[in-house]
């Protein structure tokens, strides 16, 4: 039986060499009617770009949502200072811890530890 191997489609830069060279790997997907390794099939590749997108706009949410707790903590503590510094109404300090609760259990909250 006649087994012609195909080869990947992509070209690839590679040390020492000037330009771009075809990717030397065996093509076992065909896809956009042409073959493809299991690294550069389009499918493959678009997967990988749109989980790195996610990535990052995960983390992008996760930096923004930490930082809004961080300024909701520090409205608290000003409220609570001049709370005890000039006797201003329980009022403004109580506005200030519900807006911290609110903020810490905004949805989207993905707090994972790395
Ligand atoms: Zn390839």
């Amino acid at each position: 039986m006649a087994k012609t191997k195909q080869q990947c489609s992509e070209t690839v830069y590679r040390q020492h060499e000037w330009g771009r060279s075809p990717c030397e790997c065996n093509g076992v997907v065909r896809e956009k009617g042409k073959w493809w390794c299991k690294q550069h099939t389009p499918s493959a590749v678009k997967a990988r770009a749109d989980a790195r997108i996610a990535k990052r706009a995960a983390e992008g949410a996760n930096r923004e949502r930490n930082w809004r707790i961080m300024t909701t903590e520090a409205a608290v503590l000003k409220a609570a200072i001049e709370w005890r510094l000039h006797k201003q109404t329980l009022a403004c300090l109580e506005v200030a811890i519900d807006a911290l609760l609110d903020t810490r259990k905004a949805p989207g909250s993905t707090e994972r530890k790395h």
